[in-house]
C-alpha cells in the first residue's frame, strides 16, 4: 500500500529544521518553494542567492545540491531552459531519510507511554511525547524504528538546543557516523574536531549510531591503546549536571584490518609485559 506523501515544510516554519539546519540552504528553500509555480533557471537561483546571502556560485550550487538530499528538485526543461523545480520530497529517500514518519511507525515508538529520557508519563506528569530522533536527520539519522524514540517535549527541546550548539560541524558529525566500527566513529568525531573539546553525550550519540554501545567510554579507552592521546575534562558549571568532556592530542592511523582485533592483540602484548615487569 502506498503511504500518502505530505506536505513539504513551511519555509518559515519549525519543521524545516529537522531536515535543513543551515540559515542560508533554507533561504533557497523558501526561494523554491515560492516558486514552485515559476521555476527558477539555475542562473536566476545563484542572481537571487548572490544577491540576498552573498555567496559563491559554488556555494549556491551545493546548497541546492544539499536540498535535495531529501526534496525532489529535478532539472526540468521549461521553455528551452532547464528549471529547478522543488516537486516534493525525495522520493528515494521515502521510508529512509527525510520522509515523515508513517502514523503505524508513530504509534510504535510512543506505545512505552513515557520520555526515555526523563521517565514522566503524560497521565501522571501531564507532558506531551513527541517522537524523537536519537541521531538527527541532519546528521544523517534514518526513520527506522531503532533510530526513533519517545521523549517529552522539554526534553526534545533540550536535545534540540544541544544539537544546535555543534550546528557547525553538522558536516564532520555524518561523516563520522558514516564509519561501520565504533572505535572508528569515536575517533573521527575527536579528529573532527581538531582538538577542541568534544561533550561525552555527542560521543555517545556517535558511538551509538549504527548499534547501541552501551559502553562508548571503553571504546574511548581502548582508542588509546592504539596509541591515541585522548584528554578528559570535568566541567561542574554548566547547570546542574557535570559534563565530562574529550579531546584528541595525538592519534594514529588505523590499523588495516579490523579495529577490534588489533585492540584486542594490542590489550594481549600489554597484559604479557606487564606480567613479565612484574
Ligand atoms: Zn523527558
Amino acid at each position: 500500500m502506498e503511504e500518502e506523501s505530505p506536505p513539504l515544510p513551511d519555509p518559515d516554519g519549525p519543521d524545516l529544521d529537522q531536515y535543513v539546519r543551515d540559515t542560508s540552504t533554507k533561504t533557497i528553500y523558501g526561494f523554491l518553494y515560492r516558486r514552485r509555480e515559476n521555476p527558477p533557471s539555475m542562473v536566476e537561483i545563484r542572481a537571487w542567492a548572490a544577491n540576498e546571502l552573498g555567496e559563491a556560485h559554488s556555494q549556491i550550487d551545493r546548497r541546492v545540491r544539499d536540498l535535495r538530499t531529501f526534496f525532489d528538485v529535478p532539472a526540468e526543461r521549461i521553455d528551452g531552459e532547464y528549471r529547478y523545480a522543488l516537486r516534493g520530497w525525495n522520493p528515494k529517500r521515502t521510508g529512509l531519510v527525510g520522509a515523515p514518519i508513517t502514523r503505524r511507525v508513530r504509534a510504535e515508538v510512543l506505545a512505552p507511554g513515557r520520555c526515555a529520557q526523563c521517565g514522566r508519563t503524560p497521565l501522571t506528569h501531564g507532558i506531551v511525547l513527541v517522537v524523537d530522533h536519537r541521531v538527527p536527520q541532519a546528521w544523517g539519522g534514518d526513520n527506522e524504528i531503532e533510530n526513533l524514540q519517545p521523549l517529552c517535549e522539554d526534553c526534545n527541546h533540550g536535545k534540540k538546543d544541544f544539537y544546535s550548539s555543534h550546528d557547525a560541524h553538522a558536516e564532520e558529525i555524518k561523516q563520522a557516523i558514516s564509519h561501520e566500527e565504533p572505535h572508528r566513529r569515536i575517533g573521527e568525531l575527536l579528529k573532527a574536531f581538531r582538538g577542541a573539546w568534544v561533550p561525552g553525550e555527542l560521543i555517545g550519540i556517535v558511538a551509538s549510531a549504527v548499534q547501541y554501545q552501551e559502553d562508548w567510554q571503553k571504546r574511548l579507552r581502548e582508542i588509546r591503546t592504539l596509541g591515541w592521546v585522548i584528554r578528559s575534562e570535568k566541567r561542574y558549571n554548566e547547570g546542574s549536571r557535570v559534563r565530562t568532556y574529550y579531546r584528541v592530542e595525538s592519534w594514529e592511523p588505523w590499523p588495516t584490518g579490523s579495529i577490534s582485533a588489533e585492540i584486542r592483540r594490542r590489550e594481549r602484548s600489554n597484559a604479557a609485559r606487564r606480567s613479565d615487569d612484574g
